[in-house]
């Protein structure tokens, strides 16, 4: 698929409001800062497209982007939590939002997970991926910002991740990304390719 042709398709507060539930999608999620925005604008070489996402009144919709002109392949990304300063009771009606997009989206073929190589497996990225599990659906981490390290650093890291998480590896893939270098954007293409195609 070529990614580059991606184009905003709307924003959509709850699952009701989401584009036709038919074709193939996939999600992006990760907790604010890890670097969600910047890989999807690596992968779809597009340096504002995922700024969409985050311009104010956007941040707690489920943000859709279609692949080429057929709407029937897309990449969906999901609002991140964090540093939002918004009270509880929306924080709640979020979670509600994504969890049922997350359980009842039969389109949704697999979640990508976008981790800041430094700071992986944070307690959001375990309540994501005990939902997965639960589901059983597919995910692919995205250990980015990995130019921060060294070599070798980078590969400790990845390996380290992938040993905690040897239980789910029938689930889960890992590998190392960076939006500043380009570096891993074949391989990440290579699994979209394949959830989207297959
Ligand atoms: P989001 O909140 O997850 O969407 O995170 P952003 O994509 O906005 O990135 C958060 C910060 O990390 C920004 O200052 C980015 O410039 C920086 N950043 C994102 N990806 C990389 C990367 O691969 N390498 C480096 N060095 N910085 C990055």
């Amino acid at each position: 698929l070529n990614y580059q042709t991606a184009r905003f398709l709307i924003s959509a507060p709850t699952l009701a409001k989401c584009p036709a539930d038919d074709g193939a999608e996939v999600a992006f999620a990760g907790r604010s800062n890890a670097g969600k925005s910047s890989a999807i604008n690596t992968l779809t070489r597009q340096n504002a497209l995922a700024r969409i996402s985050k311009t104010p009144g956007r941040t707690q919709l489920i943000n859709f982007f279609s692949l080429g002109d057929n709407l029937d392949r897309r990449l969906v990304d999901l609002p991140g939590y964090g540093y939002a300063k918004v009270p509880e009771s929306v924080k709640l009606e979020w979670q509600r939002h994504l969890s049922d997009y997350l359980q009842r989206r039969a389109s949704l073929k697999g979640l990508v997970l976008v981790m800041d190589v430094r700071h992986p497996l944070s307690e959001f990225d375990q309540t994501m991926l005990g939902w997965a599990d639960a589901q059983e659906m597919p995910v692919h981490i995205l250990l980015t910002k990995a130019d921060k390290l060294k070599r070798g650093p980078a590969a400790s890291a990845l390996q380290q991740v992938r040993s905690r998480l040897r239980e789910w590896e029938d689930l889960v893939s890992i590998q190392l990304f960076s939006s500043l270098k380009g570096q891993g954007i074949e391989e990440l293409e290579a699994r979209l390719d394949a959830w989207l195609l297959g």
